[in-house]
């Protein structure tokens, strides 16, 4: 079959990504030349013979929507004879599944099923795919199953895939040579996948069909739910109370502060008030006399006169603070301020045992 790169040119998602170094062209290209690629460097001797035929028999031409040329592009692919098509469906309602059965261009048979909203598309593609062989499974000749999802061929073909359905159809395609898996183009007007899309977009209504959940939802689900406990516990706790005034809001992502930055946030540093709660002196005097905290000797002490900030007021310490850590000429001024601190710390914090 000719390669029309023009005509089937599609971005490809982070699936088919990983393929592309394989390419002859840039970011852009065919599916099926990607889809022929992942079965070369892929495809194991677990996988069924058919499957390596997915490629074949696309339809080369794009249909446009009118009926005359659905038709004609169905007569184009198969002359009318008996195949299945499968799609899914997913709104805010829920998630559709179903297939059609197709013969002489109208429907012979159909199922649909209804997913929960928390259901992914791919769960829907590969119930779909599932019910569609079980129901040819009995038949004693070649039938092609269309589907229009490539994620879900590339899950069929990986012979490592963890997921239950995908294994249970592996399995069933070993042992029925005669079903042929077929990728077709997703909404030019394909007779059978305009059928089939109609159908899933229709089992929404219908009656739920109970099917455990993704686990990318209940990975989703509990992360939500842990960063709720974390931030009840932080919004709540007793310590870390300082730090809670400028970061409130908890999260996965680092808040990107150096050493340096979080010693002097926390106050947890070579600072006469942080040595002493830990008893490592005996008092929280600077040198100077001073208490020798955080705030000290980034205004006050003339020891670190080179470093110093503005004094600020009582109630705009929080937003002197944030102010700081969000200037990075601040920042560097607070880093060298540090760093001369744990450096001379013997200096400006004197012990008197
Ligand atoms: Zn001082």
């Amino acid at each position: 079959m000719a390669f029309h790169s023009n005509e089937y040119q599609i971005r490809l998602n982070s699936d088919r990504a990983v393929y592309l170094p394989q390419f002859p062209s840039g970011f852009h290209t065919d599916e099926r030349f990607c889809l022929s690629v992942f079965q070369k460097s892929c495809c194991g001797t677990a996988v069924n013979v058919p499957l390596k035929e997915v490629c074949k028999d696309l339809p080369s031409e794009s249909a446009h929507t009118s009926h005359a040329a659905i038709h004609a592009t169905e007569n184009h692919i198969d002359s009318g004879v008996k195949a299945i098509y499968t799609d899914r469906s997913k709104t805010d309602e829920g998630t559709g599944s179903a297939y059609c059965i197709l013969e002489n261009y109208g429907i012979i048979a159909s199922w649909q099923g209804k997913l929960d909203r928390s259901n992914s598309v791919f769960q829907a593609e590969i119930l779909a795919i599932r019910m569609a062989i079980e129901t040819v499974s009995s038949l004693h000749r070649p039938i092609k199953i269309w589907t229009d999802s490539l994620s879900n061929l590339m899950a069929i073909l990986n012979p490592k895939s963890h997921h239950s359905i995908v294994r249970e159809i592996q399995t069933l395609l070993l042992f029925h040579e005669h079903i042929h898996l077929r990728w077709l183009k997703a909404h030019v007007g394909y007779l059978g996948n305009e059928y089939a899309d109609q159908l899933a977009k229709e089992a929404i209504k219908g009656d739920p069909f109970l099917l455990p959940k993704p686990l990318s939802y209940l990975k989703a689900e509990i992360k939500s739910a842990a960063l709720s406990i974390w931030q009840d516990n932080w919004d709540n706790g007793e310590t870390g109370r300082s730090t809670h005034d400028i970061v409130p809001k908890v999260s996965n992502e680092p808040v990107g502060w150096n050493r340096e930055e979080i010693m002097f946030v926390i106050g947890h540093g070579p600072f006469p008030s942080c040595l002493l709660r830990f008893n490592l002196r005996t008092h929280d005097n600077c040198s100077c006399g001073e208490k020798g905290d955080s705030i000290h000797y980034a205004t006050k002490c003339p020891f670190t006169l080179s470093w110093h900030f503005q004094t600020p007021t009582v109630s705009l310490k929080l937003l002197w603070l944030k102010n700081i850590l969000t200037n990075n000429l601040s920042r560097t001024r607070l880093r060298l301020l540090m760093r001369f601190i744990c450096d001379e710390n013997n200096l400006i914090v004197e012990d008197n045992n």
